[in-house]
């Protein structure tokens, strides 16, 4: 919790909602736009939506009537001589009420609202007198806050952390490296991204694309590799739990035919060429004495990741070891346990579940199957981390989308003594340099080739035309296909210019697809009604699903041939390709239609239109949006990964890699004291992510 003067308790919970747990989190969140106060803006000029600052006299004020406790709203209307503007607060306490009479000289500030004329809501206030000439000035720092806390309040907090140590320290990069790359320290990049100098490039600071924002981002880029590379070399230390395990005898292995290819000669499919690599590859990690595999598969939507990690466990099986799926979602993990068993059920492998859905009494007797070895495969969701889970032999961990559990929260599944392989496979391709840096303690090998199946197009519409795509999706539907239909929030008013799931299915429903079988599946479902769901419509009995991005992962449903997204503008290009990565798995050609209001958004969303090659579209989403969403960093507590959204990332990902493993590298790394802070950085950095994993 962030312990700050004026932060208590409950304000403290407040920002822990924002992901905002420590002073060093509410550095790293930059504010959300800057505001130039000494550029002032005449209302005449003003067009809706713009971001501006105003300088008026109140000509008129309104009081709206108390309801009860409540303060009554107000409304005042400020004229600079240009034009007059209209300035609202709903539910405005009394001490702003009073604030506002006729003739003082005001300055507000905040985005406009509404067509001409306009008017703004809840604007930054600052009423300019005698004594105050000139209104403050300068450039002003605009935040996302928690509910019910004001710029103000927020601001001051920041203040005081740009005062903590956590603000002034040194940073950890080597200084040369900030020199080589022309950037500011530590400190000095906290107090610009907060509190601007006159002068600075606000285009670039209020885009993620300042030099503060390069500096930022690599420090906690350096220190994370750090970490990741001298975990490495520990854990070469510790061994690998197969060691023991029996080697398979040569004679027996040639008299009957191996795990591997008997599981192989039962898949409906031969492997493609980049499978049976990888799998190669794969093998000889696994064959390897005292160092357990890490090695990270990076492969496009589609690419086949499944059956990749379920060969790969045959080799672990056959000599005895047990092998654990573990997978984001209860959803992807069923689908798991159905492929699992079904490979390996018929060659005399007891495969077991574990999930948070299970009873108590279900949850136990998982749990002793796993302990007494009896289950050679077990498949589950983060329920496989928790403490309780003791394994009798485990010899492999094979964790999906590996990226949704943070960057730093691999499977330890064992806390101590040898470690069991380990298979991550990511769900979105990543670029190269990017998987490099995030995940430097891994191998990795890239899945470079998609199995062969029916083309796919993808169609960028405004979304006034969504009546075309509503079109693909009956006609879809009158082939037997399926369809798939994804909103940005899961309920609002109909009609909003932000989709919701709940009402985009009932206005299907009573509009452009009435009678044909229609479901919804969105996170605030119970967990059984969402797995019900996607089980009708797995199963044909619905046509139709409309929903949340919870349709995102790996679902693998042949017959679905059309997905529709609404307000595609508010993904990332790579959530979106995972997207569309659901339809056309089958040999039936897919579409995916994206559906967004604003001709900019269909410019920077334009790539999906010309490239099917994933790895392709993340270069693009890195460029647009920074490392954070390609890999889930918000969520994993990386909020430097969240700012830097900069044309020289490549440049950064690889100083941090090069630096990191010079640091490293160096004999005085494990006990020099000019290497204490570093080295105390990057355990707490393991540490942290063992607190996850834990958790
Ligand atoms: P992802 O890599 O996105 O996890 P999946 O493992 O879900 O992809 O595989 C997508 C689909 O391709 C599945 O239906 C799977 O059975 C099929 N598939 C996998 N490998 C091959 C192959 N070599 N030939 C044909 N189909 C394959
Ligand atoms: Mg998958």
């Amino acid at each position: 919790m962030v312990s700050l003067p004026g932060v208590g308790p409950k304000m403290a919970e407040k920002l822990a909602t924002l992901g905002v747990q420590t002073v060093a989190d509410l550095l790293l969140r930059g504010p959300r736009a800057y505001q130039d106060r000494s550029a002032q803006t005449p209302i005449a000029t003003l067009r809706p939506g713009d971001v501006a600052v105003v300088q008026g006299t109140v000509v008129a004020v309104r009081h709206g009537k108390r309801r009860g406790r409540r303060p009554g709203s107000l409304q005042a209307r400020v004229d600079d001589g240009t034009a007059a503007m209209s300035v609202q607060f709903f539910g405005a306490p009394s001490y702003v009420s009073k604030e506002w009479t006729v003739g003082r000289t005001v300055q507000v500030a905040g985005r406009t609202e509404g067509k001409p004329p306009l008017s703004l809501s809840h604007p930054e206030t600052e009423f300019v007198n005698a004594e105050t000439p000139a209104p403050r000035g300068g450039v002003v720092s605009l935040y996302g806050t928690p509910e019910g806390v004001g710029q103000k309040a927020y601001r001051g907090w920041v203040r005081a952390a740009l005062t903590t140590e956590e603000a002034t320290r040194a940073g950890l990069l080597p200084p040369e490296l900030l020199a080589e790359l022309s950037l500011p320290g530590r400190a000095e990049a906290l107090r610009v991204l907060h509190r601007p100098p006159p002068g600075t490039d606000l285009q670039a600071l209020g885009g993620g694309r300042h030099v503060v924002h390069e500096a930022l981002l690599l420090d906690d880029l350096f220190v994370l590799m750090v970490a990741l590379l001298w975990r490495r070399e520990q854990q070469a230390v510790e061994g690998a739990s197969t060691d023991a395990l029996p080697r398979p005898r040569m004679g027996g292995a040639r008299a009957r035919a191996t795990v591997r290819a008997r599981a192989i000669a039962a898949l409906p499919f031969t492997l493609t060429g980049a499978q049976e690599r990888v799998l190669t590859e794969i093998d000889a990690d696994l064959s390897v004495r005292g160092r357990p595999m890490q090695r990270m598969v990076q492969g496009d939507v589609g690419a086949g990741k499944t059956v990749l990690g379920l060969l790969a466990a045959a080799p672990v099986l056959e000599r005895g070891g047990q092998v654990a799926i573990l997978a984001p979602t209860e959803l992807l993990a069923r689908q798991w346990l159905h492929e699992a068993r079904r490979l390996y059920v018929p060659l005399g492998f007891s495969v077991g579940w574990l999930a948070g859905d299970q009873s108590a009494s279900e949850r136990s007797a998982a749990l002793a199957d796993v302990a007494s070895g009896r289950d050679s495969l077990i498949v589950g969701t983060h329920a496989l981390v928790q403490d309780a889970v003791s394994f009798a032999r485990l010899g492999l961990a094979v964790v999906d989308e590996q990226q949704r559990f943070g960057v730093f929260q691999r499977a330890r599944l064992l806390s101590k003594g040898p470690q069991p392989h380990l298979l991550a496979l990511s769900a979105t391709p990543i670029p190269r340099s990017l998987a490099r840096t995030l995940f430097g303690d891994l191998d990795i090998s890239l899945l470079d080739e998609t199995p062969p199946r029916g083309p796919r197009t993808t169609l960028i519409l405004p979304s006034a035309r969504r009546r075309l795509a509503w079109d693909l999706v009956a006609a879809a539907v009158d082939r037997g296909e399926r369809a798939f239909v994804v909103c940005p929030r899961i309920d609002g008013p109909a009609g909003d210019v932000l989709r919701s799931a709940v009402a985009t299915a009932e206005e299907l429903a009573n509009g452009p697809l009435a009678g044909v079988r229609l479901g919804l599946i969105h996170g605030a479902m119970p967990s059984s009604a969402k797995e019900a769901a996607l089980r009708a419509f797995r199963d044909g009995e619905l046509s139709v699903l409309v929903g949340t991005t919870v349709l995102e992962v790996g679902l693998d449903v042949p017959e679905a041939t059309v997905m529709v997204v609404e307000n595609a503008e508010r993904f990332g290009l790579s959530q979106l390709h995972q997207l569309r990565g659901r339809v056309g798995r089958g040999l039936a050609p897919g579409h995916c239609v994206l559906l967004t209001p604003a001709p900019d958004d269909a410019q920077r969303l334009a790539i999906l239109a010309s490239s099917e090659d994933g790895f392709a579209v993340a270069e693009a989403d890195l460029a647009q949006r920074g490392p954070g969403d390609l890999v889930g960093a918000k969520q994993a507590g990386r909020p430097a990964f969240a700012l830097a959204a900069t044309p020289r990332m490549h440049d950064l990902l690889d100083a941090a890699r090069r630096a990191a493993r010079r640091t490293l590298n160096n004999p005085r790394f494990t006990t020099g004291t000019e290497f204490a802070e570093l080295r105390e950085a990057a355990a707490a950095q393991l540490e942290a992510s063992r607190a996850i994993e834990a958790g």
